[in-house]
Formats: structure tokens, sequence, C-alpha cells
């Protein structure tokens, strides 16, 4: 095991730092965490980062890094590194993260937001592993979406492509995404939509929705598990509900099968996870929203990678792609 290379992976998060060194095969030898500071100085912030950084390489017993990756959420530039204005983390406006990082210890060090990393990951080892195309879906408090071809995100002329999440569905609808558009898919069918969705259907139906609205408010867990569990049991307004947001899901990835034509969808995130038992009807669905008549030939699977999807992630940018994003969307001048 000695000398050979392996690549630091770090997944940043709102709420804490997780990393571990990561092999060529997607495996993490060692796992730390440390907590993560967002409501300090941008200072304080990095310090978190290269305080779980410093836990793994203590316990590395002389393996080597050769390289760090590093998964963020969005939205971020990963051409020039920078963590822009992502609304989880409040202490890094414009911040060079991947410079910061990459100065300190001295590493080569590559820096993408969490759906291209876990995009990346599922098309390198996990659900989409064995096809040229994946369109790689996350579905829990945002959508996030990642183009994969041939084992490489489609970052578009600048690098900010793939933010399917924000695809408006509904125009004239009501429903404000966090973005600021009307109608995005995001603000339609992420965790908090599923959540005010189901709290506006079952206040209108007391009699049916009590219950629910009851199981709600004293589950410890998201207001989507109470409802997904719900309609496993065919409680009718619970599957009502579900429906509802196939529905919004399926014209969303009709559309993107038309523009795409992918060869696989993979569905992760903690949403995403729970309403697996419902990708048939999802694929059913998508397939009456789009014209491709062998639409229902492509695969609607879970995602292989849970939790941990950021730190197989944040290696997959080294040893998934032979080039860095700058280097992807360079122009000849
Ligand atoms: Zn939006």
């Amino acid at each position: 095991l000695g000398g050979e290379p392996y690549v630091l992976g770090v997944d940043v998060g709102g709420t804490k730092v997780a990393d571990g060194l990561d092999t060529p095969d997607g495996k993490v030898l060692e796992n730390a965490r440390a907590a993560m500071k967002v409501d300090g100085s941008a200072e304080e912030a990095l310090q978190c980062v290269f305080n779980a950084i410093e836990q793994v390489f203590e316990r590395s017993n002389g393996r080597r890094a050769t390289s760090i990756g590093i998964a963020s959420p969005g939205p971020l530039d990963p051409i020039r590194g920078v963590v822009l204005l992502a609304p989880n983390l409040p202490c890094w406006r414009e911040f060079p993260l991947r410079d910061a990082i990459q100065d300190h210890y001295r590493i080569p060090t590559r820096l993408d937001n969490d759906a291209n990393a876990a995009g990346l990951a599922e098309a390198a080892w996990g659900a989409g592993a064995g096809h040229r195309s994946v369109l790689y879906i996350t579905i829990g408090t945002g959508i996030g979406t990642a183009i994969i071809l041939n084992q490489h995100v489609y970052y578009g002329r600048t690098g900010a492509a793939g933010e399917g999440g924000h695809m408006t569905i509904d125009h004239r609808g009501e429903v404000r995404c966090g973005c600021g558009k009307h109608g995005c898919i995001e603000g339609l069918a992420a965790g908090p939509a599923i959540a005010a969705l189901a709290k506006e259907r079952l206040k209108q139906d007391p009699e049916q929705g009590g219950s629910l609205l009851r199981a709600i408010n004293q589950s410890a867990g998201s207001v989507t598990e109470v409802i997904v569990n719900a309609a496993a049991r065919r409680e009718p307004i619970a599957e009502e509900i579900v429906q509802q947001v196939i529905e919004y899901l399926g014209i969303w990835i009709g559309s993107m099968i038309d523009l795409l034509e992918p060869d696989i969808i993979v569905v992760g995130g903690g949403v995403g996870a729970r309403l697996a038992g419902w990708f048939d009807h999802l694929s059913e669905c998508a397939a009456k929203w789009s014209i491709n008549p062998r639409a229902r030939e492509i695969r609607i699977v879970p995602a292989h990678y849970g939790a941990d999807s950021g730190l197989a992630g944040s290696a997959a940018l080294w040893y998934c792609q032979d080039k860095s994003a700058s280097e992807a969307v360079r122009h000849p001048s």
C-alpha cells in the first residue's frame, strides 16, 4: 500500500466537512469529519476544511495523497475554483476555495459542485457505470443535475452548464424558486416544495388529511418520508400528492430525454432515494411527455452512493476526468 498515490476527497456541506483517502476504484480508506462553521468569517470556515484534512493526513500511515478533490454546494465556478454565493455557505462569497487549499498544502486541487462530482462518481463506479451518457439528478432540499458524457462532466461554455433544476415547468404558477424565477422544477418537486404541497393539500381535506398532518407534525423525519410511506400503504390522499410530484418530474424528465437522450438516468439525494419505489411510474410519465418513441427504454435507476456521494465524487474529479474543468472549457484563441 505504501507508495501508491491516493486522492484526498473532501465533501464540504452546510453543517460538516467530510473527507477521506480515496482509491482509484472509488473506495474510501480513511474517513474523517469536522464541524463546518458557515456563519462566521471566510477564514474560520476555511479552517474547518483544514481541520478535516489534517485528521486524514494524521491517520494516513504514510499513504500519500498526490491530489485533492473538493465537492461543494453551488453555485460555484469550477473553472476559476471559486465559490460564488451558495445559500448554504454564507461564509464564502466569491471565495477562491480551490486556490486557498492548493496554496496551503501545495497539492494540485480541483473543485466542482456537488451534483457534478456525484454524477461523475455514479457514471464511473456507481449506478451509471458502463454507460456513455448519464443524466444524474439529485433531489433533496434542492434539485441538482449533471450531464456526464464519456466519463466527463459536460461544462458548457463557461462551466455553468447542467443547472437542470432551474428549468421552468410552470411559468404561470405562483411558486417562486429560490433562484428568483417562477415555476422551476426545484421549486415544484424538491423536499421543501413537496412539504408545502402536502400541507396545502392536507389542509383542504381535514377528514382524510388530519391524521397525516398530525403524523407529519409528530414525525422526526421529513414530510416527504411520511407522505411516501403513507402512499406506499395506499392512502389515497398521500398517493395523490406523490402522483402530483411524479407528474412534475415526468414533464421535466421527458423534456430532458428529448434534449439529451441519455443512456441512463440516475436519481440520488435524500428525497430521490425515497421516491425510488415510483421510478417505474416516473419513467412511464416521462415517456408521455417526450416525443422520443423509445423514451420508455431509458432506465431511471436509484443512485449507488447515498450520503457519501460527495466523498466519492470529489475523488472522481481526479480519477475519472483526465482534465480539470478549466482545461476542459479552454477555447483555442
Ligand atoms: Zn430556480
